[in-house]
């Protein structure tokens, strides 16, 4: 499909150039005809006036037979000179056109990856739901327990494809929209409180101590997507650590940025994993379980998208067994 598109506005380009280039040859070759055709007369006027009118039939068939020859080597070379910018505006046009089209290519094979990962997502639990419903069917006597049983089966998938849209819901708005046109100067402070304020019930329900501690400093952007970015973060530092644990915020201010650190001493991410967090339904090994409680790999996809929509940066450092500390770099206002 991109090759014929190339090769179509290859077309298109190389059109433009020959029709640009074809029109001044034209305009040259008249211009320039009509200056050897009176560079050609002169010398004839001067002989006129010389030896008198009677002897310039001669000369003027000589100037008449050089105005032709003076003009079609012109024509030549125009010709040529239009056949050198068809070659090359040939290849200039398929390079432009290769250029105009890369982005457009690569938009669209993200979106094709993308649509294969979330319909692959959808499909296990539906799988999952239609074999469980299709025995519990072909059951001849299926007990009042065993129906009670299917139902909770069902209900967990459907609790897991309601997530699973969420997440999908939440990576296409912050995509498709960028939040930051609607920019506002706040205090970092503000945004953590607001973040670990969200987060206080998951980490209440594993007993996990949240605390903050924030230089006072300002940073402009969209509220409502830094505030999901550090709620993602602290979703994750209480999903991934033991009950009873300590997660805590630490904002600083360096040179002309301010730093947020989230950190937690849960199980850590192995170092194979760690350059891959970041990508669209990631999901370390250890959390493709069957437990409902992990995710699908789209937290961090969403955090880089909101991280890079505000020119700054995200990077996590993580020692197994140990615990994990993601930065967020942010530009300050001064
Ligand atoms: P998920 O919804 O699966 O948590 P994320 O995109 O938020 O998806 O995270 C991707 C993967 O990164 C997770 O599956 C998990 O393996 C790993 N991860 C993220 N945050 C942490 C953390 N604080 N501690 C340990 N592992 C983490």
């Amino acid at each position: 499909m991109f090759k014929s598109a190339a090769l179509r506005l290859t077309i298109g380009y190389l059109a433009i150039i020959m029709a640009l280039s074809i029109g001044c040859s034209v305009a040259l070759y008249y211009v320039s005809s009509n200056e050897l055709a009176q560079s050609a007369q002169r010398p004839v006027d001067l002989y006129n006036v010389v030896f008198g009118p009677n002897n310039t039939s001669d000369i003027n068939d000589l100037r008449l037979r050089q105005l032709e020859k003076d003009r079609s080597s012109l024509k030549i070379n125009l010709l040529l000179f239009n056949i050198g910018v068809l070659v090359i505006g040939g290849g200039v046009s398929y390079i432009l056109a290769r250029r105009t089209l890369a982005p457009i290519e690569e938009a669209l094979e993200m979106q094709k990856r993308f649509t294969g990962d979330a319909s692959h997502e959808l499909r296990t639990p539906l799988t999952a739901m239609q074999a469980e419903i299709e025995v519990a069917l072909r059951s001849p006597e299926l007990t009042k327990k065993e129906a009670i049983n299917l139902l909770e089966s069902n209900l967990e998938e459907v609790g897991k494809l309601k997530n699973l849209s969420e997440g999908l819901l939440a990576l296409a708005t912050t995509i498709g929209n960028d939040g930051t046109k609607t920019k506002e100067e706040m205090p970092v402070r503000q945004l953590v409180e607001a973040a670990i304020n969200q987060a206080s019930k998951p980490a209440a329900a594993k007993r996990i101590k949240l605390s903050g501690n924030i230089t006072d400093a300002q940073i402009a952007g969209n509220p409502q997507q830094l505030t999901n970015l550090l709620v993602i973060l602290l979703d994750n530092a209480i999903k991934y650590s033991p009950t009873g644990s300590h997660v805590n915020v630490d904002a600083k201010i360096r040179d002309k940025q301010v730093v947020i650190d989230v950190i937690d001493r849960g199980r850590g991410i192995a170092a194979a994993d760690l350059p891959h967090i970041f990508e669209r339904f990631y999901r370390a090994d250890s959390s493709r379980t069957k437990n409902q409680t992990h995710g699908y790999g789209l937290g961090l996809a969403i955090a880089k998208k909101i991280v890079d929509l505000h020119h700054g940066s995200i990077n996590a450092k993580s020692t197994p067994s140990k615990g994990s500390t993601f930065t967020v770099i942010l530009p300050r206002v001064n």
